[in-house]
């Protein structure tokens, strides 16, 4: 296993070791494909490699090689644990009940050492009642567990979970390590140059883009989208919408679309932005006020948020559409 850039996100972690304060609760936070999950498993190192220098784990013994190959029996998918119980409940399923099922067989000791790692990916797309019952549980840890969150986007985590929780920002790689990790999957470096111009820094996004043949279909809607708000086109980012089949697809859509609206406030203001929708968002900046973008940011992570309760794919792209374009009528 090896870390490509993150310098930010790794540098947060080492002065945390260094202070000998280390967070129980950690949130990871990047868009998709960023690498949340492989820091995860570096965290996990953290809190158990047993040759830990300056708080750094030495990735080469066998428990960093067990946790690198995930098959470490105290480091927990919590999801995927989660999801377990609730299928096996039969009826009177209720994910908040199989939360607590799942926590309370967190009591007993670990099994090979002194700590137990739980990983819960995802924590943005949890449901208010799931995180409550996750809350619940995160309250009052037991010595012996650590707690690794993942979120794309903060926004939907509930204030009282982000209160128990050290939230760390991912940042993408480098074009050398990007290239580095690229290389590793035969990819050459001509064609690593141009997926860096797609994707920025965010290796999992080319790799995708790469064995999905060119098109990751939330980001090309993400950048439709943007490109539609920008131009005034409400039918065109219609269009980009309901080239969506899934809910997740949407969801990630409008998590991209908020970072999009970020970045188009932040270059407003006058800073610097990177990354792989720079085009879009300074097409924006150069379209819109201030206040528009905030609007749409704020909209945005509102429809984040509905995406949980609007059953129906083409009825919730539409309602997208005409919520981001009436912030616009309001201006
Ligand atoms: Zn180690």
């Amino acid at each position: 296993m090896k870390i490509y850039g993150k310098k930010n996100a790794i540098d947060a972690l080492d002065r945390f070791a260094q202070s000998g304060r280390f967070p129980h609760a950690l949130l990871l936070c990047g868009e998709e494909g960023i690498g949340k999950r492989t820091l995860a498993r570096y965290v996990a190192m953290m809190y158990m490699c047993p040759n830990c220098s300056n708080g750094r784990p030495c990735m080469q013994c066998t428990v960093c090689r067990r946790i690198a190959e995930r098959i470490h029996p105290d480091v927990v998918d919590g999801t995927y644990e989660v999801n377990e119980i609730y299928s096996n409940m039969g009826i009177n399923k209720n994910h908040a009940k199989s939360f607590r099922q799942f926590m309370a067989s967190c009591y007993m000791k670990p099994n090979d050492g002194d700590v137990r790692v739980i990983v819960f990916e995802a924590l943005d797309k949890m449901q208010a009642l799931e995180q409550n019952a996750l809350l619940k549980c995160i309250e009052e840890p037991l010595e012996f567990n650590r707690y690794i969150f993942t979120a794309v986007n903060k926004t939907p985590v509930l204030q009282t979970v982000l209160s128990r929780v050290v939230a760390i920002n991912v940042d993408e790689a480098d074009e050398a390590g990007f290239t580095e990790a690229l290389a590793e999957n035969d990819i050459p470096a001509g064609r690593a140059a141009e997926l860096f111009e797609l994707c920025g820094g965010n290796i999992g996004a080319a790799l995708e883009l790469e064995e999905s043949g060119g098109d990751i279909p939330y980001r090309t809607a993400a950048a439709k989208a943007a490109e539609a708000i920008a131009a005034g086109a409400e039918l065109d980012c219609l269009a980009a919408f309901n080239t969506l089949k899934t809910r997740d697809d949407i969801f990630d859509t409008l998590g991209i679309l908020s970072d999009i609206f970020a970045a188009a406030a932040a270059s407003k203001a006058g800073k610097a932005v990177s990354g792989a929708f720079v085009g879009q968002s300074e097409k924006l900046a150069s379209r819109l006020g201030s206040k528009a973008l905030t609007k749409l940011y704020d909209e945005t992570v509102k429809l984040y948020g509905l995406s949980f309760t609007n059953p129906n794919v083409r009825l919730f792209a539409a309602e997208c559409t005409s919520k981001l374009f009436g912030t616009l009528d309001k201006r």
